[in-house]
């Protein structure tokens, strides 16, 4: 069966799909995307994810490419026709195509839209989970703006590959004062001795993440204490558990932090637990 893919209007082979060259997303990074869990023959907390595009989009005065309701069953459509029961579905949005100028394109420049869908076998995060991963940190190097979930991910690319080389799964940037703001894909969390839950606040120089706010939810609903607040390094190094969350690695343990091993060098017990009890607490919409 051929992957197909949602592009501008039409539903086209994957392998033959394509943009125009002058689509500002290729020459500008002039967009926005999304990325949304499909578990079990669901859409894993698309409302959310919808309200942050719109978000991002308004944040960029993109228009929405069509209704919210015609782009809910669009990115439905591309999920049955890839047949993905366990996996993602990406939204794209560009400003455009138009004649290259840094400026805004004439008025009533369509919006440009990408969806694609793939299948992700889950075992393979659950196994990652059984082991915990690595994190590098990094220092800040991104924008001010990575509240907009831009397509704009040169820092992030280039520090995923930096961490990939180091052996470790995801890269952490510190910031000028030494606090942790996000991994390159991921947002960080840190448990403390005294078993607090500690992630930054969203307010600023974060992506608000989806699961994140998923992960909240489920702390206060097992009324576990958390404390939104910034953490540095050294505190993650000597932190019980620490952990990544995002849409797509969902709650993913971390077990050593540049060199040094959290814990015991398990993936500890909370995070494993907010893991397995994610999909409780998400929404699940049917495809
Ligand atoms: N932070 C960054 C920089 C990201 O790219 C992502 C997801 O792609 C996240 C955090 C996690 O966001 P979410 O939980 O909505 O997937």
């Amino acid at each position: 069966m051929s992957r197909i893919a949602y592009v501008n209007g039409r539903y086209v082979r994957h392998a033959e799909a394509a943009v125009h060259i002058e689509d500002r997303g290729y020459q500008f990074a002039d967009g926005v995307y999304e990325v949304c869990e499909i578990w079990r023959g669901k859409v894993v907390d698309e409302r959310r994810h919808l309200d942050r595009l719109e978000r991002s989009l308004r944040e960029l005065s993109i228009a929405m490419p069509m209704s919210r309701a015609a782009l809910a069953q669009v990115m439905r459509e591309v999920i049955h026709r890839n047949r993905v029961q366990s996996g993602i579905v990406y939204l794209q949005v560009t400003r455009g195509v138009a004649r290259r100028d840094h400026v805004f394109p004439p008025a009533g420049t369509r919006p440009a839209l990408v969806i694609t869908s793939r299948a992700v076998r889950p075992e393979v995060g659950d196994k990652a989970a059984e082991a915990g991963v690595g994190v590098i940190t990094v220092p800040e190097n991104r924008w001010d703006r990575v509240d907009i979930k831009s397509v704009g991910l040169l820092p992030n690319v280039l520090v995923k590959q930096k961490a990939k080389e180091a052996g470790a799964k995801e890269a952490w940037f510190v910031d000028a004062d030494g606090f942790v703001t996000e991994g390159g894909s991921t947002n960080a969390w840190i448990i403390t001795t005294d078993n607090t839950l500690v992630t930054r606040p969203a307010e600023h120089g974060i992506l608000a993440g989806i699961t994140r706010r998923v992960v909240l939810d489920m702390i206060e609903r097992e009324g576990l204490s958390f404390d939104e607040r910034p953490f540095t390094v050294e505190e993650a190094k000597n932190a019980k558990e620490a952990f990544i969350t995002a849409a797509t690695t969902l709650v993913m343990p971390v077990v050593k932090v540049d060199d040094a091993v959290i814990g015991n060098g398990h993936p500890g017990s909370f995070a494993s637990e907010l893991r397995s009890k994610f999909h409780e607490v998400s929404e699940l919409e049917p495809v």
